[in-house]
């Protein structure tokens, strides 16, 4: 029998990740024989929860390369976030504590710097490059003697571009203070390790990364320095303390198992993904002009294909492809017309930024996939550009005049 291609192609792996079947799989007996709380101390289901919660937490260590004690489970990167950066704030005890952070990090950090800002914390955000990156010389001259942390993404959601954590942490370590490094993108994707990048605090997701929703795990570095950090959350002191909130087992055994699997799968899916990302971009650049990819291409993410289309608007296009399934600008901006914070950061234009598209590839993407969106987005602009008043086609984009 033909095989059939499932439609729509999902190609927004940025915004969400199926959960694989395997992670399912051992996630599965934590809903029903073992459903077990592991903060029951007299029993053994209780002793089997926290069981399957250990061993959850020597996965995600691993991938990282921290130690287990270093890893608490919450309920996203989001509360991850939150976490890092209002817990060493409020820890430092500082009356007038300095963050630094940059202009292109997702909400979840930007959000918890406004909320502070406004509860007397200053807070420098760097600016970017047009490829995207922070000058290390800047970084080092903003920290002064009041900074606590700084706080850098590992990618970025809607380009894919690398901060260079590693520089990065060898400058923070030197001038002793914090850094944290939002790695919701780029945990089992690219190599990250704790140690050799000195990052103190680390934030990830499970469903980011083939897990289920709802999960991640914040690193908090306890040794070379003891990170102190002040919890959000009070209660039954769970996770040490740091979280309190019966652990969501089945959710954690999940986030262990797709850490596993990534820390596996890692290096063969990036030359994988990372051809597929490149035969994306190549069928689409062959047969459309006034495309533009967006952020450095060469410090990226393997799955990640930010473009811009002259004389296209991009919700307009998102509407003329049909079949696939993928993001304008950024998927967390909210009004429809607005175009992309980070985008505009990196100096494209307003008009280019709101003709954005952000493809995403997984774990499951096939070549058969990649040729079917390419297709249709080649289409879809030539379409689209028939109508515009502006545009005047080359010979590379025929029918344009037609
Ligand atoms: C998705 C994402 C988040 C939020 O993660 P949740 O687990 O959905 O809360 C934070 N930062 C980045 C960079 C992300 O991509």
């Amino acid at each position: 029998m033909k095989h059939v291609m499932k439609l729509p192609v999902y190609l927004d792996h940025h915004a969400t990740t199926p959960c694989d079947p395997r992670v399912v799989e051992a996630m599965l007996p934590w809903f029903s024989t073992r459903f077990g709380n592991p903060a029951s101390r007299s029993h053994s289901f209780g002793w089997e929860a926290e069981e399957g919660v250990n061993l959850a937490r020597e996965e995600v260590a691993s991938l990282i390369g921290a130690r287990p004690k270093e890893i608490f489970f919450t309920g996203g990167a989001t509360e991850s976030d939150n976490l890092a950066i209002k817990g060493v704030v409020e820890a430092s005890g500082a009356a007038r504590p300095h963050i630094i952070s940059c202009v292109t990090e997702h909400k979840a950090v930007l959000d918890p710097l406004e909320w502070l800002a406004g509860r007397g914390a200053r807070v420098t955000l760097l600016p970017v490059d047009h490829e995207g990156h922070v000058d290390l010389d800047r970084l080092r001259s903003a920290i002064g003697e009041e900074t606590v942390l700084v706080s850098l993404m590992t990618a970025n959601n809607e380009t894919g571009v690398l901060h260079p954590v590693g520089e990065i942490g060898a400058i923070t370590s030197e001038a002793g203070v914090l850094f944290h490094t939002d790695a919701a993108q780029a945990a089992g994707k690219i190599p990250v390790d704790v140690e050799k990048m000195k990052i103190d605090l680390l934030s990830l997701s499970a469903h980011k990364m083939y897990g289920p929703k709802g999960v991640g795990a914040l690193y908090v570095r306890r040794r070379n320095p003891r990170v102190r950090i002040a919890r959000q959350l009070h209660g039954g002191g769970h996770e040490r303390g740091l979280r309190s909130g019966t652990v969501n087992v089945p959710g954690v055994v999940g986030l262990g198992a797709a850490c596993r699997l990534a820390g596996e799968a890692m290096a063969e899916e990036a030359v994988r993904i990372g051809a597929l990302r490149d035969r994306l971009e190549k069928r689409i650049a062959e047969k459309t002009d006034g495309v533009h990819r967006n952020g450095d291409p060469r410090h990226t993410l393997p799955n990640s294909l930010n473009l811009s289309f002259e004389y296209v608007d991009g919700e307009t296009l998102l509407m003329a492809m049909e079949d696939v399934a993928v993001s304008p600008g950024s998927a967390c901006s909210s009004g429809a017309n607005e175009s992309s914070y980070v985008l505009e950061a990196l100096g494209v234009g307003k008009e280019l930024a709101r003709s954005s598209l952000r493809f995403g590839l997984g774990r499951f993407t096939t070549e058969e996939e990649v040729d079917f969106a390419a297709e249709r987005v080649i289409e879809a602009v030539r379409r689209l550009r028939r109508f515009s008043p502006f545009y005047h086609g080359t010979a590379r984009d025929g029918a344009a005049g037609g």
